[in-house]
Order: structure tokens, then sequence, then C-alpha cells
């Protein structure tokens, strides 16, 4: 079928259908490789900017959502060279009336918006972990709600037989603009998003659905790649498989920050910090599909990683300590070892495609929604939530870039020079990372699922 983006490595190929089970590759594996920086590597990420697209009333007041800031006298010289860690802050007052602000350089290649810094901040990742923060209600239901309707493009149906983009919800939210009093502020959490698989019927599952739950999470060579198979076949609900990848997309991150939340739970009964099983079950785990698309995403991350796997194996981090920029060299050298035994699991040449001359216009829609979503993170009320938003929607824009920018030839070797900026790099790494944490979460409360059993 088109609408397989499986892509076989012939030396792979077995019997089973099983691709992957070749004599070296360990997805496993690949996925517990902690492409952790322990320190010192950084991102550049404007934490300031104004939300583009509604007044953004909903700040976070919790001391948890704060971002720690560094002390600039730490930074080595180089990292200021090199932007490294750099976010803006607030214009000063007597700024506001200063120059004009600098447009960022967009090019049609992008998937993000670029951040453009103003005062130089330095934010160490590690003294800010992606975790619970308190952050919910209306602002962050708000945008949850504004990425999904991204997923909406314009693209009319005609030239895009087979897609069909949302006409109802479109016209639910022209009406919502142009009548806002008609607005019930009760379904205030309603989001537009394609249909799930129903509920099930309690909201504490049976020990077996439970079981049937963590019996999808792939283990070992080969199950990835079937569950990639499942994943992208046609769907009766949704046959575009461009909007569907969106969807995919989007609902991996989502997921993905549900597990770090629930995984660095803060209990505010006792005060402790630590791992909160139900929070997984009722958030993830209690809906398969949003488990599957973390795995998605992860497969996505780690065909841009393996498309410049070259590349980063020569990079030169120059963090201004020779330890850590030794370190973070054998990390990333026994990653792109491993990404290079392994099969491609992602084809992105499946999408996009050029059948009846709209490949084109739908791949620029693609982009200019996921430009937006990168804007959105602007609107975040909470600045640590919106760090690791932006520090997440620009690693997967950068891989999303090299997937649909470029093909292999342009980025092999020395060519991959230029493509990417330093921000792009760390945040594509710093992702891979966030995803690989997830799958490593989800298997701890795998354990701790069968521990609850045993004592029951
Ligand atoms: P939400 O997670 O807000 O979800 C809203 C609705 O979306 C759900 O009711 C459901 O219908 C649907 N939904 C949920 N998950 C999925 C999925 N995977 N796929 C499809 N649909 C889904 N909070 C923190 O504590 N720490 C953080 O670091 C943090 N980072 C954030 C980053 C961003 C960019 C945003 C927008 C929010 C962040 N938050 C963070 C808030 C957090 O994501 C939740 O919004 C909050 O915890 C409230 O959760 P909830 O259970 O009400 O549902």
């Amino acid at each position: 079928s088109n609408h397989n983006i499986l892509e076989k490595s012939p030396q792979c190929k077995n019997p089973s259908g099983l691709i992957g089970d070749s004599a070296h590759c360990d997805y496993e594996t690949v996925g517990k490789i902690n492409v952790d920086f322990s320190t010192k590597l950084h991102e550049v990420v404007n934490l300031y900017k104004e939300c583009p697209f509604w007044s953004e009333a909903g700040l976070c007041m919790n001391r948890d959502c704060s971002v720690e800031t560094m002390d600039t006298s730490k930074i080595p010289e180089q990292w200021k060279s090199h932007a490294l860690g750099k976010v803006s802050m607030p214009p000063k007052q007597n700024q506001l009336f200063g120059a004009l602000p600098v447009r960022p350089m967009i090019k049609d290649q992008d998937f993000c918006v670029p951040d453009v810094e103003t005062d130089e901040v330095y934010v160490d990742l590690k003294d800010n972990p992606e975790r619970f923060t308190g952050y919910s209600g209306p602002s962050a239901a708000t945008v949850w709600k504004a990425i999904y309707e991204e997923n909406c493009f314009d693209v009319s149906e005609e030239m895009t037989a087979g897609c069909h983009y949302c006409e109802s919800e479109r016209q639910k939210l022209k009406e919502s603009r142009e009548h806002p009093e008609l607005h019930d502020p009760a379904k205030e959490n309603n989001i537009l998003v394609p249909p799930e698989p129903a509920p099930m019927e309690s909201s504490k599952p049976s020990k077996e659905q439970m079981n049937e739950i963590f019996s999808r999470v792939p283990k070992g060579k080969g199950e990835l790649q079937q569950l990639m198979q499942g994943i992208t076949k046609d769907s009766p609900e949704e046959s575009c498989l461009e909007k569907r990848v969106y969807y995919r997309l989007i609902s991996g991150l989502h997921a993905s920050i549900s597990i770090h939340i629930c995984d660095e739970w803060f209990n505010q009964t006792t005060g402790v910090w630590g791992p909160n099983l139900d929070c997984f079950i009722s958030r993830v785990g209690m809906h398969p599909e949003r488990l599957e698309n973390i795995y998605f995403d992860y497969v996505v991350l780690l065909r841009a990683v393996s498309k410049i796997s070259d590349f980063l194996a020569g990079y030169e981090f120059c963090t201004g300590d020779e330890s850590v920029d030794k370190n973070i060299m054998t990390v990333v050298t026994e990653l792109v070892q491993l990404v290079k035994k392994c099969p491609p699991t992602f084809d992105e040449k499946l999408l996009f495609q050029d059948k009846h001359g709209e490949g084109k216009q739908l791949k620029n829609q693609f982009r200019d929604h996921f430009r937006n979503v990168t804007r959105i993170m602007d609107c975040v009320g909470c600045e640590k939530c919106r760090l690791w938003g932006k520090v997440q929607t620009l690693g997967l824009g950068t891989a999303l870039k090299l997937l649909f920018s470029y093909d292999d030839a342009a980025l092999q070797g020395h060519k991959a020079e230029g493509v990417l900026t330093r921000s792009e790099v760390v945040a594509l790494l710093n992702t891979f990372n966030r995803f690989s944490e997830s799958i490593s979460a989800i298997e701890r409360f795998g354990v701790m699922y069968q521990e609850r059993l045993e004592q029951e």
C-alpha cells in the first residue's frame, strides 16, 4: 500500500515479514542510548516572545514553573560566541521603544520559526528538568487545542484526492471566531482531534486490559517496525497520510511530555517527587494509540539522526571544557554507530508524492503549520514548560527539515555542513534523548504495574 511508510532493508527481510532482525541492529539498545550531555551543552531559545495568537493571561506562578538561569560569569567565552544555551529575557523598560525587532531569517527548508536572541541569558537544561510543574487548566488546554487545530490544512479537496481537510472543524472554528458569544466555556477542554479508539469502560482498567496495553510495547528487534506498519496502514477514519503523520507527531510529543510529568510527579500530600503509575495509566496507558505515537516520533527522530550520522560523528561541540567535549563525542559516536547498523524504519519519500501536482503545495502547508506550532509555544504560560516545548518542537522540526527538505545525497559527509544551526543539532539530540527517556519510563511503569499486581 502507498501508505506503508516503512522502508524494507533487503538484508533484513525474513520469512515472518519482520524486518530489523539484522545481525547487529538492536532498536532496544538504540532506544536506551542516553544522549545526555550531562551538562554544559544547551539551547538557544527565546523564552519571552509575545504570544502571537491570543492574549495570554494564564501565567503559571508556581515556583516549579520558573526557569533557573545560569551565572553568566561561569559561561566560557566560547559559548557566548557560539550562542549556546542562550535565551532572551523580557525586554527592559528602556528597550520597549528601542530599535525595530529583528526579523528572523527563515529559509524555505525550515520547519520552525527561528528565535532571535536579545539579552543573553543561559539556561542549563539539567537544572530545569522537564517534569511536573502544576501548569494546567484553560491555559494549557488552549495551547494543546491550538496545536491540534494546526492539522487542518487549507489545501483544496480537489487537489488532494483522498484527503479531507477538517471541513467541519474549520467551519466550527470560523463560527466560534465570528460569534464568540456562543462559545461555551464548559467545552473549553474539547480538543479537535481525530477520533480515538473507544475509551475503556471504567477509569480503572482491568488487569487484562493493562496487560494488553503493556504487551503492545515493542520488545526487541523487529517489533518496533511491525508496530510502525500498523500505525501507518490505511485508516478508515482519516485516509490522508500526511494528515495522519502530522497528528501522530503531535500526539506523540504530547504523550511523551505527559510521561515525563507522570515520571517525575510531585505528590502534594507527601511533598515527595517520584513516578505516579495512575497518572501514566490515565494519561497514556489507557490510550494505546498515544503510546504508539511516542514510538512513531522516536522512529522519525531516529531516521533524521541516521540521515546526518556522518556529519554528527565529526561534529565539534566545543563546550569550552575538554572532558565534556570528550564525553559528548563518545555518546554521539556510540549513537551514530548503532544507528548506522539499523535499517531505516521510516521512508519519508512516501509522503508528499506529486501524483496530481499537489505534493509541493501539501509539503508547504505541512511545513507552515508546523512552523505555527513553534510559534504557539510562545503562548505556553509556564516558563519551564515553554523551554522544553520549544526545545522539542525545534528538535522535531529539525527532523522534519532533514527528512523532507533534503535527500540522502545532499546530506552525505561534509555536505551536511551549513544545513543545521548548532541550536538545531542540540535540539535534535536533546529531543531524541527525551523520547528515549520516555521509552525507558514506559518500561519502568510496566514493571511498577506488575509489582502492584503481585501485591494485590
Ligand atoms: P492535557 O495533557 O492538557 O490534554 C488535554 C486533552 O488533550 C485531553 O483531555 C485529551 O483529550 C487530549 N490528549 C491528551 N493527551 C493526548 C495525546 N497524547 N494525544 C492526543 N490527545 C491527547 N505540565 C507540567 O507539569 N510539566 C511540563 O513540563 C509541561 N509541559 C508542557 C508543555 C506544553 C507545550 C504544554 C502545552 C503543556 C505543558 N504542560 C506541562 C501541561 C500538561 O501538558 C497538561 O496540559 C496538564 O498537565 C493538564 O493535563 P490534562 O490531564 O488536563 O490533559
